[in-house]
């Protein structure tokens, strides 16, 4: 399997502002803190975590639309952070996202064939006529009709909406497509439709696909492997498989306890956890998930815990792994 992207210890530390004027506070908000991952060539891997821990953060650090306070994020063997702009601007081209909610992702006042031809626009690809030819083309992939293209967004309903932003990311034959929360907002009727859709193109196309979630039954249909996240820094990953049946780390087994079992003869207790998660401004020290536990030692309010990777390259970051 070849790697399509790398992420090493990426970071994202937002500084919180400070009451005394003129005085740089010291104080950050550990968004992202050390994350590292590889995404394999024609893959989905799928990002989970509760609200609030860093999955979209990352999402955008990976496409530079929000700048990283340190780390590597390597694309195709070449490092996004510290690239030129001219260099960079031809990468992205090779990285698009579809965003959660297709209502707020589309300009109302703007017909959507113009939406979908925007990023050529941007960078300056074809004539209005290919463009045009290349809208038609963009839309019927996504299932839509070709003449749809004069509509106003309001005129579509959310699958519709949804089906344009993925045109709108396919039209400059994207390699790696990150998808944060992609049907969250859509009805269960209409996400399955724009998963099936998502799954096609993926063939069609050779696409990679980041798939952020927090629908574990969405990601167990979508993903091949998946990585845990866990205020700010990533937990576990393995394939769904492994990750299902065998979680290795605590916050893991927890969180996949309350997906609903396959078979009545399975015997998997739903585990709830204790407390909220904590706030990234003042993380727990030793292991940050020590706090909520289960099965926390003496030892994890001190030390942080490495990331064990196991002969099947499943990956924990737990005291109790090894
Ligand atoms: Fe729990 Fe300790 Fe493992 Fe953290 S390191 S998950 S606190 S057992
Ligand atoms: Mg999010």
């Amino acid at each position: 399997m070849e790697t399509l992207l790398e992420v090493k210890d990426l970071k994202k530390h937002f500084p919180v502002s400070n009451k005394v004027p003129f005085k740089k506070s010291k104080q950050s908000v550990k968004a992202v803190d050390g994350v590292n991952f590889n995404v394999y060539q024609g893959e989905t891997l799928g990002v989970v975590g509760e609200s609030g821990c860093g999955k979209s953060t990352v999402a955008r650090l990976i496409n530079q639309l929000i700048k990283p306070t340190d780390g590597v994020v390597n694309f195709n063997n070449e490092n996004l952070i510290n690239m030129n702009a001219a260099a960079l601007r031809e990468t992205r081209k090779k990285i698009q996202m579809v965003f959660q909610d297709p209502y707020a992702s589309l300009d109302p006042r703007v017909k959507i064939g113009e939406l979908i031809a925007e990023p050529m626009v941007i960078h300056g690809i074809g004539d209005a006529k290919s463009r045009q030819k290349r809208v038609e083309e963009l839309l019927e992939t996504v299932g839509l009709n070709k003449r749809y293209a004069d509509r106003y967004p309001h005129e579509f309903s959310g699958g519709q909406r949804q089906r344009i932003n993925i045109a709108r990311a396919l039209t400059l034959n994207p390699e790696l497509v990150i998808c944060d929360e992609p049907v969250s907002a859509l009805d269960v009727s209409v996400q399955a439709q724009v998963i099936n859709l998502l799954k096609a193109l993926q063939k069609e196309f050779q696409l990679t696909y980041i798939f952020i979630s927090h629908d574990l039954n969405v990601v167990r249909y979508m993903c091949d492997r998946i990585a845990v996240m866990y205020l700010g820094k990533i937990v576990e990953v393995g394939t769904f498989e492994e990750i299902y049946s065998q979680p290795q780390h605590p916050y893991t087994k927890a969180l996949f306890s309350a997906i609903p079992k396959e078979s009545p003869f399975e015997t998997k207790e739903q585990i709830i956890l204790k407390g909220s998660v904590p706030s990234p401004l003042n993380p727990p020290s030793g292991c940050s998930f020590h706090e909520r536990c289960p099965v926390a030692m003496e030892i994890c309010k001190q030390k942080k815990p490495n990331i064990i990777t196991q002969e099947n390259k499943h990956q924990a970051s737990c005291h109790l792994v090894n």
